[in-house]
């Protein structure tokens, strides 16, 4: 038998080539590997008769022979074609493999083979198209059961894995249940050795929905557990209240070069409030990109200077961890506070300043901070719980139950009400609208043909001194994909504009080349910049004032509009343009409903409707929650995984009865082991 705990390398069908890269990803033991969970299943158990196929999109699995094989090549798009006729006892159908050379030498006659696939209309015919291939006699792996369909992993493929899951799976032991037996029965949940073994290996659809039902409730139960203990935590640990000093905020906000709109002004007084109480503050600021939240939190900053508190300013890039050095130097300076940068490829000053800004370097053991009182992440979906916990550590006295403040800023707009089911332990404070003056930014959905019309604005734009941003979706040219690259684009740009520096920035370049391309592109060195979505957090340069966004089917509602948010940051008028690799009536109705919304909120609304819950920018990405099974705008099945977390923090107020909870669950609780 096979332990969950065994090492990878000690299991049959995998090599260790394979292993390797498994382990650069993370997956060290079988537990993890069963943590690899299918995205699809299809229900393959029933064999049907070639005469009943029908050509409705759906999946079959027939038992056939299979005759005259052949192999050709098409002549217009050089493509390997295999074909054959499938013989069953009520008919036959023609079959057709595209780019499979290998299939003809392997194929047997008088042979009974499963084969899995759809109907589908031919040029010639009715055809049975690219259909899985295996042998009857053997137990079949891809077809003749409920199937599993993998996301390949490591150089796993989907086959390969079903493969080592039906080996594996037979010969495991037991996989022990964290959470308690008579729980598990008093909640109708199935267990979890039985779940996992389901999932990878399917006996029945029932047992199989059970399953996942199970994994979905554990999903929510570790954030419901996460928020509840988090809100425990906070009430009874304690903080040192920073106190407020407003003749001194309204003397740092007097000078600076704008006034503050109403929403900045309620968050910045929400903050202020929270940090002068003796516990410690955990707040969320969302506002939409170019709300100025940044400047919130640098008065809170300052007000805890002027009380010879430190604070840390924690950001996912180097690129934007500079921005905001070179941004706040000045001001720091002007009120003899000190200020320093830490990032991998450039320090400045030490972490004894009166505010350290720099990305998770922060959070590294080696770096020590003196009397770290507030701390502030920005763009805090980019980074996970357990990193964010990390640096409210780094300020805490654990003996003394201790923490520092804690506030985060994101652009990401949450609806209130998911917000506090997700993150019921945060205060919110919304920054409603952004500053008055700026005009709302021109946004125009664009077909090929009416490039031009982009490409004249962005040369009127940079006649009048400003500079533009072309966004891209990839890197390098594909052949797979048809969609525009940076690299590709430089070239056509720099031939477009021969009078004007063009940069290149991409998400593969090293870090100290990133933030010197945008340091050039802030000095106004460098007139136009090609890049990919690296320039979607937070970068801003207010000169720019003019965004061509290629291939913008590729990227949700909220991302373009993110994306769009580096432009309309200064009191000119700004300019997007958006438009698609191939153009195509649902895509320009998509894009347009783009140009004509300016509202963040509105078009993540818009995403949720036209794309599911995973298309919200920051959702499905690593900070916040990633469900795999479980399904955030579930209100009862959130209410009963709440429930749950209660009557289990009610068992064990701080989870010690339930290691196991705690690692599988993936609970981030440095917090509640403070004594
Ligand atoms: P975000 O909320 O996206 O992080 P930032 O804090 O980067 O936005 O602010 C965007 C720009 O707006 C910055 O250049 C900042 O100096 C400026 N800004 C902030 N608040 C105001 C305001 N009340 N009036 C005018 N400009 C402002
Ligand atoms: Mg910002």
């Amino acid at each position: 038998m096979i332990s969950p705990n065994a090492r990878l390398d000690k299991i049959p069908g995998i090599g260790p080539a394979t292993t390797e890269k498994l382990v650069s990803l993370g997956l060290l033991t079988v537990q993890d590997l069963l943590r690899i969970l299918p995205r699809a299943w299809d229900d393959l158990t029933q064999l049907q008769q070639i005469q009943d196929l029908q050509p409705n999109g759906q999946k079959y699995t027939i038992k056939a022979t299979l005759e005259n094989p052949k192999m050709f090549r098409t002549s217009r798009r050089r493509m390997v074609l295999t074909q054959a006729t499938a013989h069953d006892a009520t008919g036959s159908v023609d079959i057709t493999w595209f780019n499979q050379p290998y299939l003809v030498k392997n194929l047997k006659t008088e042979t009974y083979y499963y084969l899995t696939g759809a109907l589908v209309q031919g040029k010639r015919g009715l055809m049975f198209s690219n259909p899985s291939v295996e042998i009857a006699e053997k137990t079949p792996i891809h077809s003749g059961r409920i199937v599993p369909t993998y996301s390949s992993i490591g150089g796993l493929t989907t086959k390969i894995l079903r493969r080592i899951f039906m080996r594996l799976i037979p010969n495991l032991d037991t996989i022990v249940d964290p959470l308690p037996n008579q729980l598990v029965k008093k909640w109708n949940l199935l267990d979890l050795d039985t779940a996992i073994r389901q999932l990878h290996l399917p006996t029945d659809t029932a047992k199989l929905e059970a399953a996942k039902e199970r994994l979905a409730f554990d999903e929510l139960l570790g954030v419901q557990l996460q928020v509840q203990a988090g809100k425990n935590f906070l009430t009874t640990s304690k903080a040192k209240p920073i106190p407020t000093d407003l003749a001194f905020i309204k003397d740092v906000i007097s000078n600076l070069p704008f006034t503050l709109t109403n929403g900045q002004k309620r968050a910045l007084w929400d903050l202020l409030q929270d940090t002068d109480k003796p516990t410690p503050t955990n707040r969320l600021i969302e506002g939409d990109v170019g709300s100025g939240k940044t400047i919130v939190a640098t008065l809170a900053m300052f007000n805890a200077a002027r009380f010879d508190f430190q604070s840390a300013l924690m950001v996912p890039t180097e690129v934007l961890a500079h921005q905001h050095y070179y941004n706040l130097q000045p001001l720091a300076e002007q009120f003899n506070f000190t200020i320093s940068l830490q990032t991998q490829s450039k320090t400045i000053g030490d972490t004894n300043a009166d505010i350290v800004i720099g990305t998770h370097k922060l959070i590294h053991k080696t770096v020590e901070f003196n009397n770290l009182n507030l701390v502030v992440v920005d763009e805090q979906h980019r980074f996970g719980v357990k990193q964010r916990e990390a640096l409210k550590l780094a300020g805490s006295n654990q003996q003394k139950h201790i923490y520092p403040h804690f506030v985060s800023l994101t652009a990401t707009p949450i609806p209130r009400s998911l917000a506090l089911t997700l993150f019921g332990d945060l205060d919110l404070s919304i920054i409603p609208q952004p500053p008055a003056h700026r005009l709302p930014i021109i946004s125009q959905a664009i077909s090929n043909s009416q490039r031009k019309a982009a490409y004249t604005q962005i040369k009127n734009q940079l006649k009048l001194g400003h500079q533009a941003f072309i966004v891209t979706p990839l890197i390098e040219t594909s052949l797979k994909l048809n969609a525009k690259s940076v690299e590709k684009e430089a070239d056509a740009i720099r031939k477009l504009f021969p009078n004007h520096s063009v940069g290149v920035l991409h998400g593969r370049l090293d870090s100290s080349t990133k933030a010197q391309v945008m340091e050039q592109f802030k000095n106004h060195e460098l007139d136009i910049i090609v890049t990919t979505t690296v320039i979607e957090v937070g970068i801003d340069v207010p000169n720019a004032t003019v965004m061509l966004i290629e291939g913008a089917e590729r990227f949700g509602l909220s991302q373009l509009h993110q994306l769009r948010g580096r432009v309309g940051r200064s009191n000119h008028q700004s300019y997007c343009f958006v438009t698609p690799t191939e153009e195509d009536t649902d895509i320009m109705e998509r894009l347009e409903l783009f140009a004509t919304t300016t509202d963040g909120f509105k078009l993540a609304e818009l995403d949720l409707e036209l794309r599911g819950p995973g298309s919200l920018t920051g959702i499905s990405q690593a900070g916040f929650v990633k469900f795999r099974l479980a399904d955030w705008s579930d209100p009862a099945r959130i209410e009963f995984a709440q429930a749950a977390a209660k009557e289990l923090l009610h068992l064990s107020p701080t989870l010690e009865l339930y290691p196991q909870l705690m690692e599988q669950l993936e609970i981030a609780t440095p917090n509640y082991h403070a004594e």
